[in-house]
């Protein structure tokens, strides 16, 4: 069984206050993609509270800093992370996924099932994976939903290709599931970073593939509505 994850495809990541340099031009063919024989496919939502600690803002710092955090269940461990301008904040347009993604996840035909599953409601913690938290003590039902359906192999695709695909990638591999990012489907923030990107997914077992990889998965075929 197979899904295909796409990764925060929201207002605030393609038009707004953190917009991903090129991410409008992905929006058409990953919308195509959901016309392909997936058992699920899943659309991940950043879902922030506005005193959402990754905000610059509840810092009164620059965005794009990098602040020291600590570890908030423990208060011992600590991580350098970088801080946002505010986005996706509950509730509001930034926050939306694109329409026509929405549209067509409302019309998604049987046996294909869909899934939308936010992130980051916690506002002590960053998440930038769809399955956890960073300091992984907080998990989605992402993973359970999964492995309920008996899917075995995820596909993603989506925002950002250096930080919430790579995260949710990366625990993908690490739950067990045959993990491949399709990574023309995506874009970076940092795109000139990409090499170092690249070793991230390699070394975690992600494969980075390219969309006729995908016929050799059998995935490549409409589904017809008969
Ligand atoms: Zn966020």
């Amino acid at each position: 069984m197979s899904a295909l994850i796409v990764v925060d495809l929201q207002e605030d990541f393609i038009n707004g206050s953190l917009a991903v340099k090129d991410a409008n031009s992905i929006i058409q063919p990953i919308i195509k993609l959901l016309d392909l024989n997936w058992d699920c496919v899943i659309a991940t939502k950043d879902w922030h509270p506005q005193n959402h600690t990754s905000f610059a803002s509840n810092h009164q710092v620059a965005p794009f800093t990098e602040l020291e955090f600590v570890n908030p269940d423990n208060g011992a461990e600590t991580k350098l992370q970088t801080v946002w301008p505010d986005h996706c904040v509950q509730g509001t347009d930034g926050a939306k996924l694109d329409p026509d993604l929405e549209e067509k996840l409302d019309i998604l035909l049987p046996p294909t099932t869909a899934k939308i599953v936010t992130k980051g409601s916690l506002k002590d913690r960053e998440y930038y994976s769809c399955f956890r938290d960073c300091w992984k003590l907080d998990n989605t039902d992402l993973k359970d939903y999964l492995k309920g359906k008996g899917v075995t192999r995820v596909v993603l695709v989506g925002l950002a290709y250096d930080y919430c695909v790579l995260n949710s990638a990366v625990d993908a591999s690490e739950f067990g599931f045959y993990t491949y990012v399709l990574k023309d489907y995506t874009r970076s923030v940092y795109p000139e970073k990409d090499g170092e990107t690249d070793a991230k997914y390699k070394s975690s077992g992600v494969k980075l593939i390219s969309f006729d990889e995908l016929h050799s998965m059998g995935l490549d075929v409409p589904i017809t509505n008969c």
